[in-house]
C-alpha cells in the first residue's frame, strides 16, 4: 500500500467531543490546558463546543450535537484534512444512541492517522508533546491506485 503525506501546520485544528457523563472531565482539562488550547484552533460537537466555549473563554466552533449528525460532520472535517487531533471522551459505562457514528468516528481518526486521545491521560501527553509545536507529515493510505484500477477492472467487463 502506497501513501501520501499530509502535512499539518504549527498551529492544530483540535476537535473536542464529550459524552454527557464524561463532560465535567472535558471542560476541566480543557481549563487546565486553556493557555496551551489558545494557540491552535478549536471546534467539537454541538454542546461539548458550547460548554467548553464558555468555561474557558476562546471560540471553539460547533457542529451539530453529538447524536444529532456532529460525529459524522467531524468525521467529514477529518477526511477533508481539515482536523489534526481529537479528543473524545466517550463514555466506557453507558451505550449512546448514535454508538455507530461514534465507531465511524474513531474508525476515520485511525484511517487518516489523527492523534486521539479517549482518556485525560492520553490528552495529557498529546497536548505536552513536542511535535505539537512544529509542523508534522500524517501518513494516509493512497487510494488513488486502487481507485483506478478498480475503475478500470469494472469498465473492462
Ligand atoms: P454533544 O455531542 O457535544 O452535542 O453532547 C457529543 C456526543 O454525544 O457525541
Amino acid at each position: 500500500m502506497d501513501f501520501i503525506e499530509v502535512k499539518m501546520e504549527k498551529q492544530k485544528h483540535i476537535a473536542l467531543v464529550a459524552h454527557d457523563n464524561m463532560k465535567r472531565e472535558l471542560i476541566q482539562w480543557a481549563e487546565d490546558n486553556k493557555e496551551e488550547l489558545k494557540k491552535h484552533f478549536l471546534c467539537g460537537t454541538g454542546t461539548t463546543a458550547k460548554l467548553i466555549s464558555e468555561s474557558i473563554q476562546l471560540p471553539v466552533r460547533a457542529f451539530k450535537s453529538g447524536p444529532l449528525g456532529g460525529d459524522q460532520q467531524l468525521g467529514a472535517r477529518i477526511a477533508e484534512g481539515n482536523i489534526d487531533l481529537l479528543i473524545f471522551f466517550w463514555d466506557p459505562l453507558e451505550a449512546q444512541p448514535h454508538d455507530p457514528d461514534v465507531k465511524a468516528l474513531l474508525r476515520i481518526a485511525v484511517l487518516y492517522d489523527i492523534p486521539v486521545a479517549n482518556n485525560r491521560a492520553t490528552a495529557d501527553f498529546i497536548l505536552s508533546s513536542p511535535l505539537l509545536e512544529g509542523e508534522y507529515e500524517r501518513h494516509i493510505m493512497d487510494f488513488s491506485k486502487s481507485i483506478d484500477k478498480r475503475t478500470k477492472d469494472f469498465l473492462e467487463d
